[in-house]
This record gives structure tokens, sequence and C-alpha cells, in this order.
């Protein structure tokens, strides 16, 4: 009894003797078909050879493999790219996605217009008040106050008991400033207790604001109704106009309801 690859090889040597012996002869038949003009035996020809690259093709690698690859890691060193191409790609695919999604979702809110604020100006109707996030102090050395917001003893007999404003004393003839941008929607010499008093509206962060200057020396007032006016400039100079004990500014801050809030708290917030 022999071997069975002893066998199979010994009984492969005579189909490679037959196969090579009807190429050999098939390939010069080619090449006479070729001078002769006969397409017939050159097509059996090609198939035939294309055969035998067959019988090549499925018996030598596989004896390649059995022969010279370790049993227990075949193929590892053919799978290991593959397997980081693939990590990749799928990388690449969730960061275009979560770009894809999140644009149109930013530009959306970009595009929601907050609702617009007007002013009401005498003469003038309805102004719309550009939104504002710069705010200043109305006199260069806010520190200097006498009278803050809220219950008080009245300073006089007709002082108010409940403080409307802050009372800023820098000194006679200080410059008054807007504490933001806005529009001045009032400026009079006759403002009552005010005396002589300008009012300015702001957008400040979608809110309208109104800030009051109060008291201001006769014949300072800079700025007339209806006039845009910027963050930091001049309405006016620090007086004792209308009910008043003293040089000083009075400035009062309110909201769209007319209700005063402590403007010191207010601008603090805001400057620090
Ligand atoms: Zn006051």
């Amino acid at each position: 009894m022999t071997l069975p690859s002893h066998g199979r090889r010994a009984a492969a040597s005579p189909l490679h003797a037959r196969l090579r012996t009807r190429l050999t002869r098939l390939t010069r038949s080619a090449g006479g078909a070729r001078r002769a003009g006969n397409r017939r035996s050159l097509l059996a020809a090609v198939g035939m050879t294309f055969a035998a690259g067959l019988f090549a093709a499925t018996s030598i690698p596989a004896l390649a493999l059995t022969a010279t690859a370790p049993a227990d890691h075949p193929v590892a060193s053919v799978y290991e790219p593959v397997v980081e191409d693939t990590i990749l790609a799928a990388a690449q695919t969730v960061d275009s996605h979560a770009a894809i999604e999140t644009v149109p979702d930013e530009s959306y809110v970009v595009e929601l217009a907050p609702p617009p604020i007007t002013s009401q100006v005498a003469g003038l109707g309805a102004v719309s008040l550009v939104k504002s996030t710069a705010v200043v102090w109305p006199v260069v050395d806010p520190s200097r106050t006498s009278s803050g917001f809220g219950p008080r003893e009245a300073p006089c007999a007709g002082c108010s008991t409940n403080h409307d404003g802050i009372d800023f004393t820098p000194g006679n003839g200080t410059p008054v400033m807007s504490i933001a941008d806005g529009v001045v929607v009032l400026a009079t010499e006759n403002g009552g207790g005010l005396g002589v008093n300008v009012e300015v509206q702001h957008n400040i962060d979608g809110q309208l604001i109104t800030s009051s200057y109060a008291h201001m020396q006769y014949g300072s007032i800079a700025v007339a109704v209806g006039q845009q006016v910027s963050a930091g400039q001049q309405l006016g100079l620090v007086g004792t106009t209308g009910q008043s004990t003293g040089p000083h500014l009075h400035l009062e801050m309110f909201g769209a309801d007319g209700v005063r809030f402590d403007g010191m708290a207010w601008l603090k917030s805001r400057l620090g």
C-alpha cells in the first residue's frame, strides 16, 4: 500500500504529461492557424490554456499553505489592516452627520428676531430703539453719592420719603452722560420738582429701559427731543434746579411699566 500523497502525485503525473503534450501540439497548430487564418484552432488553444491555468491555481496555493503557514495563526497579517480601515471610516461618518444636524439648528436661532422696541417721542411718533449692551456710569466719579434708592427721611419740606432715584454728588458743573445708546424722549428746563430734566430711552438686551437725569443747570442741556445719543454722550451739567438742597445729579431708572427700580444696583451689576 502506498501513501495517499505519493499516490496523488503519481496519478497526477500522467495527466500533466498529457496536458503538456496537448498544449504543445495546440500551440504549434495555433501558430499555424495565425498564418493560415484559422480562428477555430486559436479559440480551442486559448480554452485549453485557461483550463490548465485553473488546474495550477487551485492546486499550487493549497499545497503552499499547508507547507509554510503556522498552524495556530495562518492569516493574521492579511486581516489586520482591513480592521483598521473600517474603524477610520466609521469615525468620519459620525463626524459628518453631527455637523449636518447642528448647523441648521444654529442658523434658525440666529434668524429669530427679537420684538422691535420703540419709543413714543413727542412730535416724532414711534422711534425704533437700537439694541445696546454697552453701559457706562452717568458721571466720572460715581462713588460720591448722598442718597440711595428707597425709603428715607425727607431731606426737605417737599422732598419725598421714598427716594425714586440715586443722588450722585461729583460736584457742581460736572458733565452728565447718557448711561447707554438711546433716544431722547424729554428735554426740559421746567421739570417741576426735577428742575432741568432729560429722559433717554434705551433698548438694553431687548428690554425698554428709561433713564432720567434731574436738577441739572439751566442752559446746560446739550441734546434735543428725538435725538439719538450714544453711551457716555453728554446731556447736561450737574446743578441744583427744582426741588434740590445742593448740586447733585438725581438719576431715576424705570422699565416699560414705569415702576422705578434701584439704578445703582442695576449699574453695579453691569459695571462692577
Ligand atoms: Zn434724588
